[in-house]
Formats: C-alpha cells, structure tokens, sequence
C-alpha cells in the first residue's frame, strides 16, 4: 500500500519531475503547484491535480507558505515535498506544515533549524565528533583584537563565513591581515541585507581541498546508513557544475570511516530522512563545513552507484516506515558522472532565458536525463538557469565519462544558448580524465 495518498509538490523544473515520477511510481497521486509563469511546466500537465499559487516572483509563489498549506487544505494532500531550494531548508515552512496536521518530507524542523545555522551546526558536529575546519568555533563579535588574534593563530589565509549563508554566497577570502576587520565588516554587511542575519564566523582557507560530501539515509527508528561519497569539486564561484560518485581515489576503508562518523552524528541529533555531509578533503583528512538538510540536485549519481531511489526513501521515511536495508546491504558499483545543464552564456554565464526550440534528449546506457524542458518550452527569467541534468553511469569511471562525452555531443539543444560546450570540454580535458583535481581547478581553466 501506498504510505501516502496524495502528495504536495512544493518545487518547480527538474526536481519536481523527479518527485512526481517517484510519487507516481509507489501508487501515489499528485498535486503540482506552480506560478502564473510556471503553467506549462511538463510536471503540471502530468499532476493529477495542480494550483496557481501566485505571480512568477519566487516569494509571491514558491516562498508563499500561507498559499501553499491552502493549496494542501483544498486539495487533500497529506504530505509536502518541499525538493531542493525554495522551502527546502525552511524549519519554520516544516513547523507550519506539522502544525496543519500534514507530513513535511524532510528531517524534523528543530533539525532543519540546527544545521541551517552554520555556526550551530558546526557546534553540533564538533560535539558528535565530526572533524570541522579549524575556525572560530562560533560567530566573531566586534572585538577587533580578538579576531586579529584568532586569525592569526589559524593562520592566513582565513575565511570569513556568513552564519545563515547558501548557494555559494556569502564568504570572503582573507589574504593578508591588514584586509581582515575591512573583510569581516564587509561580511556582516552582506550577511546581513542578503540572509536577513548579520552572524558570521571565521575559517582556515584550505587552499588545496577537494568537495567530497556523504550522503545518508536515516529512518524514525533511530537507524542511518550511508550512501558512501560524492565528489562536487568542479565548481565555479562556489557552485556546483560535474558531480561523480565515487570520489576518485578515496578508499574503501576511508569511506567506511568517514560514513560512520556521518551515521553516528545522524543517529546522536535525532536525523531524519535523506542529508549530507559537506566536507573539504584535503591531505587524506576530512574537514565539515556544512550539512543540507534536503535531496540535493547530485542525488542521482549516488542512485546510479547504489540502486536506490533516494526521493522513494524519503517518501518512505518521512511516512514513519523503518529503512529496509542495512549498512552491509549498500554496494557501491560502477560509476556515475552528472552534468548540469544551464541555459547560460558559456563564456560569461548568465543566464540566457528563451524559448526552447528544439530538443532531442540523448539516450543509449547509463545514460539519464533529469529534464523538464520540450520542444516549444520557454524558459522564464524568473528562477534558476538549470533546465536540466545529465547523468551517465558506467563500470568505471572512464567508461562514464566517455559515455557522457557521447551524449553531451548526441544533444540537439536550439533556442537558448547553454554550458553543454564547457561540459564538452572539460570530458575531453585530461585533468578531470584523471580524476580528483580541487576546488579551483574549473576556475583556473576558464582563466583567459
Ligand atoms: P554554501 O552553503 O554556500 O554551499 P559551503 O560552506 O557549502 O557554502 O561552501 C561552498 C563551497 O565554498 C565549498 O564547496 C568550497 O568550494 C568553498 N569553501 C567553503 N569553505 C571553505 C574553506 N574553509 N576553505 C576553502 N574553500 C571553502
């Protein structure tokens, strides 16, 4: 039987496809809320019900929770999928939603409310026994002397963090020490008109590190397990651009070590629902810096290496049923590259909305696409510029990356110019053929 009748979809694009294929797939029915720009949404026509909740401004629509509990009350739903973004990190969307008598899917809002902040999720880590960046070790006051003196003992270069920051924005590099009280005011000032909290902290600048994060999975009966790791390395301004699973390079015995660190600290704060450990890899070390509380866009290439279907899991979770597998039961095999597909410039990367006016998706296997795009699809100004992920699995690496080198140039994409020949390049670049390159690599290639 189905753990929920009818299930909410609080999300837009690509990943409210994907909750909808997986909410169809276990005999549930579903309701697509999408703005006025959002009509023509390919989840929309195939929900079995769907409401406009607002105009395309994200906090007049997807941000506007009293529209969406009304949504649910008129249409029966019992659970809401809030997806990645918009809502998903919002601990007091999931207290309302809990108050209203319906099931939020995701982790406990007093969880969601612990890691959102970064200061306090550090703090919770570090008492779990999870290894952090050596830092502040709490928010910095206004006490010039002491931030002078606590940047100096971590050594520069530091980071300045903003507590409540995301999406990349909201840290500042220090150099040199005369640039650090100007940086953390700067900081603060940010923190403050973009997040809303003017809380910021203070890290070393790992100047070498790798992106390697942990997925994990944890049930209402004190279970977790691990999903082992994903690599998010190739990024640009801190965003996440390839993702693969495994990390290249990390070991069997590495990735049982770090995933029950990750599994304890789940089972010690009471986790609920799918997460994930961020952490900087550098030297053979793991260092967290924060944890998401939500499905994350790179979800699928752990389901290609694992088998599982990680939106069903959460479903199941969420609905109070007890993880149907153990620790042992996770094998890893294969691999699997992801893609994301933006409608972007690829030399200045902005975002370039229009009508798409042709699309043939590529296939063939190990080849996945996440898309909500179609021929005749327009593309809106208003939102992300993703309009898609493209995922390749293989028995190893290289066997990914060449599949996904096919079908990046299998692609018939017209109307709206996007990053599908940076990904062309970096398949054909022998660094990332090798595997394992840091944080700053995409950055220093797409130097002029
Ligand atoms: P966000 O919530 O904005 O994603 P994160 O804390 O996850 O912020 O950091 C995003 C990215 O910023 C990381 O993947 C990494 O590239 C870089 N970063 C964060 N902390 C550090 C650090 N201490 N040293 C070097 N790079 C860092």
């Amino acid at each position: 039987m189905a753990p929920f009748k009818k299930v909410l979809i609080a999300n837009r694009g690509e990943i409210a496809l994907r909750i909808l294929r997986a909410c169809h797939a276990m005999g549930i029915r579903t309701v697509a809320v999408h703005s006025t720009v959002d009509r023509n949404l390919k989840h929309v026509g195939m929900a079995d019900e769907s409401v406009c909740i607002g105009p395309p401004p994200a906090n007049q629509s997807y941000l506007n929770v009293p529209a969406i509990v009304a949504a649910m009350e008129v249409t029966d739903a019992e659970a809401v999928h809030p997806g990645y973004g918009f809502l998903a990190e919002n601990a007091d969307f999931a207290e309302r939603i809990e108050e209203s008598g319906f099931t939020f899917i995701g982790p406990r809002a007093e969880t969601i409310r612990l890691m959102g902040d970064k200061v306090s999720a550090i703090n919770a880590m570090r008492q779990a026994g999870v290894p952090c960046v050596p830092g502040s070790n709490g928010p910095l006051d206004d006490d010039d002397r002491r931030s002078r003196k606590l940047a100096d003992e971590i050594g520069y270069p530091v980071l300045i963090k903003a507590a409540a920051g995301g999406g990349g924005r909201g840290m500042r590099v220090v150099e040199r020490p005369e640039d650090l009280i100007k940086s953390i005011s700067l900081t603060r000032q940010e923190a403050r008109s973009g997040f809303g909290d003017p809380t910021v902290y203070m890290e070393k600048f790992l100047t070498n590190p790798r992106h390697v994060e942990i997925q994990v999975l944890a049930d209402s009966h004190g279970n977790a397990v691990h999903l082992g790791e994903r690599d998010c390395s190739m990024q640009r301004r801190h965003q996440k651009v390839i993702e693969e699973a495994p990390a290249p390079g990390i070991t069997p015995d590495e990735r049982a070590h770090i995933g029950k660190i990750c599994t304890d600290a789940c089972k010690r704060i009471g986790y609920l629902g799918a997460g994930t450990f961020e952490f900087l890899y550098e030297d053979g070390e793991f260092y967290f810096i924060e944890m998401n509380t939500r499905i994350q866009v790179e979800h699928p290439v752990t389901e290609c290496v694992t088998g599982l279907d990680l939106i069903r899991a959460q479903i199941l979770a969420a609905a109070g049923e007890k993880l149907p597998f153990t620790q042992e039961d996770v094998k890893i095999q294969g691999h699997a590259v992801e893609c994301r597909i933006n409608a972007e410039d690829p030399v200045k990367f902005i975002p370039q909305p229009g009508t798409i006016e042709a699309f043939h998706a590529p296939g063939g296997p190990g080849i996945r696409v996440d898309s909500h795009i179609y021929d005749g699809y327009k593309v809106p100004p208003n939102y992300d510029s993703m309009i898609g992920k493209l995922i390749a699995y293989g028995e190893t690496r290289g066997a990914a990356i060449e599949r996904m080198r096919v079908a990046l140039d299998e692609i018939v994409l017209k109307g709206v110019v996007t990053n599908i020949p940076l990904h062309q390049r970096l398949m054909r670049d022998s660094g990332f053929r090798q595997g394992g390159t840091n944080i700053h690599y995409l950055e220093k290639l797409l130097k002029p």
